[in-house]
């Protein structure tokens, strides 16, 4: 493995397994993200990938910053992971019945995370939020939720809404094939705005059971959460009876091993996590204070079932990431080195009089190519996209590979190298 990406020359294999692709799957891809859509053209079809790098099917090597959308916090392939995983499937892929991996990984999510008592482990984001959601309902015996725009949960109905221009509305669904009416039940607020929170609780209070909210933003860019924010949301949620829910997918073990909850101290009474806590298998969970959690089925009657849930190859992948990510100063680590790549990237587009606004908490952090200081949605949406996309191209070109969107967050992982970010710093120079 060379230390620095090469310069791409030629996708053409990609090309052909693009078209190809196109036949048998809807886009191409069973995630809409990856067909490339938003930026035009072909995705590169990767074959396999090791640390900080991906390699794609024309052997074109990258630098990446994509890291399977949020999960890869310790590089591709950790060796120790990759064995946990072969010696768990040795054993058996799955059996659906209760297993000790599961305890231990359970165990070891009760010890990082400050508000989960009690755990349930389901296969993905979208499973644990649609899971959490239904757990608030039945807890609080209400059923409206209210949500943030810009803001994603997965692709369940009710979650399926985001705000039109005016922010106060009824939610519209974003999807054909979501009720009107499933879509009613979720109202819109304004990231960082607590007063649009306040005006849907003194409208609507007896009906909320719970405010979700993704406790630093990462699916419209990341947005960090103003001061006093995440504490406003905590109170209101207490005045009004709701329940606070913190999705906590891309944020859980990524912005600190305790994630948003802990860095922010500010604690929800749901979370719920994905990505990182399978270390690379499908995994999500949600959990809680026990007294909530003990209205999950068998203990109580919220039903929620999966025949894979828990099971142990995803259960001995997470355990072992998070053993891993708990050495001592891995967050300080990742942390200053996002933080000369982001910094190194602020000054490149001051220096070139570019407008941007760049994001970051812990080792996520996005460009934003505007002039707003962007705290929302409608502030993300001024970034220049035909900017955007001219420097997303070009730094493909250049072997680094980043989301192929100008609202995604990018991640960086423990695998990240100081030639990886003098390297990606190099090509942003020649990219903008
Ligand atoms: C990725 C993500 C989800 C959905 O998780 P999947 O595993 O893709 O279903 C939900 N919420 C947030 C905040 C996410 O980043």
């Amino acid at each position: 493995m060379s230390t620095a990406s090469t310069t791409v020359s030629k996708r053409t294999r990609s090309q052909e397994a693009f078209t190809q692709a196109q036949k048998l799957m809807p886009g191409g891809v069973n995630s809409p993200v990856r067909a490339y859509k938003s930026v035009g053209g072909t995705p590169p079809f990767i074959q396999k990938a090791q640390g900080s790098y991906v390699w794609d099917i024309d052997e074109n090597q990258y630098i990446d910053y994509i890291g399977s959308w949020g999960p890869a916090i310790l590089g591709h392939g950790h060796p120790q992971v990759v064995e946990a995983v072969q010696q768990t499937a040795e054993k058996g892929l799955s059996f659906g019945a209760p297993t000790l991996l599961e305890s231990e990984l359970a165990q070891a999510v009760i010890d990082r995370v400050p508000s989960i008592e009690k755990v349930r482990f389901v296969n993905s984001g979208t499973e644990a939020v649609m899971s959490a959601v239904r757990l608030a309902r039945a807890y609080t015996g209400r059923e409206k939720i209210i949500k943030f725009a810009g803001c994603y949960h997965g692709h369940s109905d009710y979650l399926l809404v985001k705000a039109g221009s005016g922010a106060l509305t009824l939610g519209v669904p974003d999807s054909p094939g979501v009720p009107k009416a499933t879509a009613n039940e979720t109202l819109i607020a304004t990231f960082n705005d607590l007063a649009s929170v306040k005006a849907l609780l003194n409208e609507h209070g007896p009906h909320i059971a719970g405010i979700l909210v993704e406790p630093v933003a990462g699916n419209m860019g990341c947005i960090p959460p103003e001061p006093g924010f995440l504490e406003g949301l905590r109170s209101l949620a207490n005045e009004f009876g709701a329940l606070l829910l913190f999705d906590e997918v891309m944020t859980g073990f990524r912005v600190a091993l305790g994630g948003a909850q802990q860095r922010y101290e500010v604690m929800p009474d749901i979370t719920m996590l994905g990505k990182i806590v399978g270390g690379g298998m499908p995994v999500g969970a949600y959990g809680g204070k026990a007294e909530i959690m003990s209205h999950v089925a068998p203990e109580g009657s919220m039903y929620q079932a999966g025949t894979l849930s828990g099971n142990p190859l995803g259960m001995a992948a997470g355990l072992k990431t998070l053993e891993l990510i708990s050495a001592p100063d891995f967050y300080t680590n990742l942390e200053s080195k996002t933080e000369a790549l982001s910094q190194g990237v602020a000054d490149i587009c001051r220096q070139k009089g570019i407008p941007a606004c760049i994001t970051q908490v812990g080792s996520m952090w996005t460009v934003f190519f505007t002039d707003a200081k962007v705290t929302d949605f409608d502030t993300a949406m001024t970034s220049d996209r035909d900017r955007f996309t001219k420097y997303f191209w070009s730094m493909l070109d250049a072997g680094i590979y980043l989301a192929p969107s100008p609202f995604e967050a990018a991640f960086v992982s423990a695998a990240h190298t100081q030639v990886d970010i003098d390297e990606t710093l190099k090509a942003v120079e020649k990219s903008l």
